[in-house]
């Protein structure tokens, strides 16, 4: 049996006739960009996320990173974001000219360690931006306190979570802004790159329309310096059709988490760490990702037996050749830089069968007999 990271096809399969339909409905439209399509979708993802405004935009990356412009975040400000994680957060936060300040991760959940935030607040902080790791949520109660009493906004990383709760909540409505990512992967994707941006705030989404457009609202009138960030008609209607399963795909991926974590714990093996859901949470498992400290040679043996495996992340934001700039010396995020000799993503999606849940825990266990 071999079990892939993702089957995109697996997915496409089950959903075949919807999708060719509502291809075949822009097609005879002859309109595809910003059509009655996204409109729709940007109100269903507002309704679906809880926020009273969606704004789509080309990818995720740009939701990121016009969200910040819209915050007023630019040159001289500094943002504070996680050190462990995918690089799309700190990348925009330099590209509109601004500071990442890095804070270390909580090892329980892979998301920001919010007791380290205080310190690294200056008088330039702007903004924090937490990153909803893997489909868990922040802790975004105790992120809300730290921002409010620093007049802070907060600029939610949705792109793995979208879906994912905390004490009754979406992520994504919780903060001043939530950024969602369409690509194919993520747990609502496109066939294509997509993004939006939710917000209950109506300015910010009225200047994240301006900036996805050439700053402009009417024809050839430009208020401000904006650019092309748009979603087309073709992914806003995919997307509308996935977006009706997305309950149910989300679900799917819970129950092949519980039982990766029930077939693991059938053995007790040192040091092996599982992914947990912390009590008033809804995780969304975008990945399954354990620790292991036999990494290296777990890994091998499974793709040996035609299990893949992805490490994300194999290193700290802190340590990318890109970021060094920013990286200040003599500094340390303990916990960074210990997870990412030790993660290891086992596949997970809602077409993986129970049986092929099972293979990966009996090669996993196979392969650390071996290892000894
Ligand atoms: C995928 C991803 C992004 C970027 O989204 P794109 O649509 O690929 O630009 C940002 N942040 C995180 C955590 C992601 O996983």
């Amino acid at each position: 049996m071999s079990v892939p990271f993702i089957d995109l096809k697996a997915q496409y399969k089950t959903i075949k006739r919807e999708v060719s339909e509502a291809i075949q409905r822009v097609l005879d439209s002859g309109q595809f960009i910003l059509g009655p399509e996204v409109e729709s979708l940007e109100q269903e993802i507002a309704g679906y996320c809880q926020t009273k405004f969606a704004v789509a935009v080309a990818s995720g990356t740009d939701a990121l990173e016009l969200s910040l412009r819209s915050c007023g975040v630019g040159p001289g400000d500094e943002v504070i974001t996680p050190a462990y994680g995918f690089i799309a957060a700190a990348e925009a936060i330099v590209t509109v000219g601004a500071v990442p300040v890095f804070v270390d991760i909580e090892s329980a959940t892979y998301t920001l360690d919010v007791s380290a935030i205080e310190s690294k607040i200056s008088t330039r902080t702007k903004a924090i931006l937490p990153v909803h790791l893997y489909g868990h949520p922040c802790a975004m109660d105790p992120i809300l306190a730290v921002a409010q009493r620093h007049s802070l906004r907060i600029i939610e990383d949705c792109a793995q979570a979208i879906g994912a709760m905390t004490g009754g909540r979406k992520v994504g409505g919780i903060g001043h802004i939530g950024c969602l990512s369409f690509y194919p992967t993520k747990n609502l994707g496109g066939y294509g790159d997509g993004g939006m941006v939710v917000t209950n705030d109506a300015d910010i989404a009225d200047q994240i329309r301006l900036l996805r457009g050439h700053g402009s609202r009417e024809r050839y009138q430009h208020r401000m310096i904006g650019r092309n960030s748009r979603l087309d008609e073709l992914q806003a209607a995919i997307l509308r059709v996935k977006l009706r399963h997305l309950d149910s795909w989300n679900e799917a991926r819970r129950n092949r988490a519980l039982r990766y974590t029930q077939q693991f714990s059938k053995r007790p093996i040192p040091g092996l760490i599982l992914p947990q859901e912390l009590s008033g949470c809804r995780h969304v498992y975008h990945l399954y990702t354990l620790r292991t400290p036999q990494r290296e040679a777990i890994q091998q043996r499974l793709a040996g037996l035609g299990v893949e495996t992805q490490v994300a992340y194999p290193q700290p934001l802190t340590a990318q050749p890109a970021l060094s700039p920013w990286i200040p010396k003599n500094c340390h995020w303990p916990s960074s830089e210990a997870i990412c000799r030790e993660v290891l993503s086992v596949p997970i999606y809602p077409e993986l069968t129970a049986e092929q849940v099972d293979w990966v825990v009996e090669t996993f266990f196979q392969a650390l007999d071996k290892a000894g």
